[in-house]
């Protein structure tokens, strides 16, 4: 029988590279506790109803990339394909942002969506999302932004680029809509057959379009800063001295709306180098109208989501650090079969003063446990004479110095030396 593999865009996380990502985690997870962040867990699969109606109908995510099933009771049900619509679903239904109250939360994990695999993208991939709900003014987008900004200068991403643009609200973003129809109408021929079809159904999807002959089309396209009402231009006003305040760089790109519907005002990715096609490694903005589409009463919002897999990848190829490799620090062996046991009830004392600790468990000979501990700060090792008398020889691997003492001694002296 032919041995199976991993479905095409997934991939295992092995334990050479796991411990660099928990690296990424953690520092995200006190940039995000320093920020006033809570951490909140969520489904996986949620109604496709959500992404739908959440997402938009028109997005690439709704028409072609979600995982979506009907369950065994009948039900459609999609694979979260992002992590918004989630977090917003679940401040709606456990009511955390009533009587003008708001959340900020943050969570991470799998997201999935059937594109074409490629470096940087994955049918399912790894996301850290941050959400700031029930703000509306300009300071939150303003602190979502540095959070994303201050998560990477902890791990020491290099070359980032901040883009930010802002896509209008429903008051104004429909003005913008029908002069972009107009302009590409007249430049139907010059658009590629995706465009077309976008044409009428959502426009603004064809300024980020990668078709060389369309991005032409729409670098001469209306400018959406014109058609701006006064509230959304105040707000981009307030987001940009925001950021300046606080000494970013950014450029504006009148041509970033990114994939998603519910951008409202603020729309902003951060962009690296070091990725290629696929160079986006964070986007968010603002979506004030993501709640009533998905049901609810009116809730701003304000967040991001960063590509865990892309951060991964721009970080081994900066060479950044990512702290030091777990390894053990003591290696107890038997010197013969009669000492196995008493290696492992030392190793097990080690192990309880949280000292990380391996014994043999596989019948190895005792020269192949030392070869073993040699990667280690400590040998233990216990043969006959040790049992008799009760004692532990312990020789420190790097020095090569070794003691003899009591095994009820053996933690507190390992505790002493380093
Ligand atoms: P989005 O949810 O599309 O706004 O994407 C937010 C971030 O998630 C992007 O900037 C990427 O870093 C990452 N991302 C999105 N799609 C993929 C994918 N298919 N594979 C890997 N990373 C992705």
């Amino acid at each position: 029988m032919a041995a199976i593999s991993a479905p095409r865009g997934t991939r295992d996380i092995l334990p050479a590279e796991s411990w660099k990502w928990s690296y990424i985690i953690n520092t995200a997870s006190q940039t995000m506790r320093d920020f006033g962040f809570s951490e909140i867990h969520l489904p996986i699969f949620e109604h496709t109803e959500l992404f739908s109606r959440g997402v938009g109908e028109t997005t690439d995510i709704v028409e072609k990339e979600m995982y979506t099933f009907e369950d065994r009771g009948g039900r459609s049900i999609t694979l979260r394909p992002e992590a918004t619509a989630g977090v917003m679903r679940a401040a709606i239904e456990n009511n955390l942002c009533v009587q003008g109250a708001s959340a900020k939360l943050w969570n991470w994990g799998p997201m999935f969506r059937h594109e074409r695999p490629q470096k940087g993208r994955y049918r399912q991939f790894y996301q850290i999302d941050a959400e700031c709900l029930g703000i509306a003014g300009a300071m939150a987008d303003v602190e979502v932004i540095a959070l994303s900004i201050e998560i990477f200068r902890r791990l020491g991403l290099k070359n980032l680029e901040v883009v930010i643009n802002s896509v209008g609200c429903e008051k104004c973003r429909p003005v913008y809509r029908q002069k972009l129809i107009e302009y590409f109408d007249s430049h139907k021929d010059e658009l590629c057959e995706t465009c077309l079809t976008r044409l009428e159904r959502n426009p603004l999807r064809i300024l980020d379009c990668k078709n060389p002959s369309c991005g032409h089309v729409a670098d001469g396209a209306p400018d959406i800063y014109d058609s701006l009402c006064d509230e959304c231009k105040e707000h981009f006003a307030e987001v940009r001295a925001g950021l300046e305040r606080l000494g970013f760089t950014y450029t504006l790109n009148k041509r970033l709306v990114r994939g998603l519907d519910y951008y409202t005002k603020t729309a902003y990715e951060i962009l690296s180098g070091a990725l290629g096609a696929q160079n986006a490694v964070a986007g968010g903005g603002r979506y004030d109208n993501l709640s009533s589409a998905v049901g609810g009463a009116k809730i701003p919002g304000v967040g991001f989501a960063c590509g865990l897999d892309r951060v991964m990848l721009v970080m081994e190829e900066q060479g950044c650090d990512f702290g030091e490799m777990p390894k053990t620090e003591v290696y107890v062996a038997a010197l013969d079969d009669d000492a196995r046991g008493a290696a492992q009830i030392l190793t097990y004392e080690l192990r309880k003063n949280k000292i990380a600790s391996a014994c043999d468990t596989a019948g190895k000979s005792f020269k192949a446990q030392m070869k073993i501990a040699g990667a280690c700060k400590f040998a233990c090792i216990i043969g006959a004479d040790e049992i008799a008398n009760n004692a532990v020889s312990i020789k420190d691997m790097r020095s090569g110095s070794q003691v003899n003492i009591s095994m009820s001694d053996a933690v507190k002296y390992i505790l002493g030396r380093d």
